[in-house]
């Protein structure tokens, strides 16, 4: 037996809760995991709470992200007592997840924890320091350096928002963070943000073009948020948009793409092929120092997990939760 959590949907309705669980729940894998830590997201609060159709399969254990240690691996990929960590591939939607004591998963879709960061660090990261991480690589690639100009990052206080300001913080380009909390200032400040803007000032609807100002963008809101920051971006700019935590909508014009050669860029952590997991993991340990991790993530157990789902989506979380799924 061990505990997770477990989401169930039945005549009665959509129920998540803490339970004792046993191998039947486990699904098919090569590999089996004990878990350490795994992390609560936007995706598994939606998931938790059944606010959207996340999971595809019933009974679900929820949790995109888990770090743990090998017991076997049928495919030869690792070997016992071997630390591994696993982002998205459909676990916790339609493979059972992270949050859990016990994992049984396909090693196609682990890595092994990069070099200088523990369990609890990775999963302090997780999926939005690793989305952030694509995020700041698609930017790179497309040439932004930090003398270009300033760089916006929307849902500034939210998990991939924190790691997008202290990576490009660290990596010397000058950050604007868009919130609705400007109250957690201070906070945003810490993590590298040089200016702090109140987040109503793009959520509206507004012009098809504006002053052009950012260089690059890194969005995890969407809707008029995302649309109006690609409005204001710089002559052959980028926007990396990952988010929709304002809304799905796109309700946008043409003219920045084809009057000002700007570049919308989707990125997808869910199913990002392992080589570039791998650069943006080694990335990341390289980058992000303990004393961030720790100003960042707050530490939960696996009972406070569902009441913290519910609290995520209503804006009230800052930063990131790691979960220790054998603390209670
Ligand atoms: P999160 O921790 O809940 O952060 C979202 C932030 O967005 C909030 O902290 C808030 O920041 C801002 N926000 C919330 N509601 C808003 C609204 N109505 N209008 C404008 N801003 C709003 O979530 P997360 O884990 O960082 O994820 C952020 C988004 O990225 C989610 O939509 C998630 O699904 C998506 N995501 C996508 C991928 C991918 O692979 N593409 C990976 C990870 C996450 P302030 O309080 O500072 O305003």
């Amino acid at each position: 037996m061990f505990k997770g959590v477990l989401i169930e949907k039945d005549e009665s309705g959509y129920h998540a809760a803490l339970k004792d669980l046993d191998d039947s729940v486990l699904m098919d894998g090569d590999t089996r995991l004990s878990v350490a830590y795994s992390t609560l997201n936007y995706k598994d609060a939606l998931a938790i709470s059944g606010k959207a159709p996340v999971v595809r399969k019933f009974p679900m254990i929820p949790g995109i992200d888990l770090a743990g240690t090998v017991i076997s691996c049928s495919s030869g990929k690792f070997k016992a007592g071997d630390e591994v960590l696993l982002n998205g591939f459909g676990v916790g939607e339609a493979h059972c997840g992270g949050l859990a004591q016990q994992a049984q998963l396909n090693s196609e879709w682990l890595i092994a924890l990069p070099k200088g960061l523990t369990a609890k660090q990775a999963m302090a990261i997780g999926t939005a320091g690793y989305t952030a991480m694509l995020c700041v690589m698609a930017l790179q690639k497309h040439g932004v350096k930090p003398g270009n100009g300033e760089i916006l990052v929307t849902g500034a206080n939210g998990g991939v928002g924190s790691y997008a300001i202290a990576i490009l913080a660290k990596l010397g380009y000058s950050v604007v963070a868009a919130t609705g909390r400007m109250a957690e200032a201070g906070y945003l400040t810490a993590l590298g943000a040089s200016d702090i803007i109140d987040r109503h000032t793009l959520s509206e609807p507004g012009k098809p073009l504006a002053k052009e100002r950012w260089a690059g963008v890194v969005d995890s809101v969407g809707s008029h948020t995302l649309v109006n920051a690609c409005a204001s971006t710089k002559y052959g700019g980028i926007v990396a948009a990952c988010g929709l935590a304002q809304g799905m909508d796109l309700p946008g014009t043409v003219a920045p793409f084809i009057l000002r050669g700007v570049t919308l860029a989707g990125i997808d952590s869910v199913m990002r092929p392992l080589q570039d997991r791998i650069e943006a993991w080694e990335k990341l340990a390289t980058l992000l120092d303990a004393g961030t991790l720790e100003n960042i993530a707050t530490e939960i157990g696996l009972s406070q997990v569902c009441d913290t789902a519910q609290q995520l989506l209503e804006g009230k979380v800052r930063g990131r939760i790691v979960v220790n799924v054998n603390q209670l």
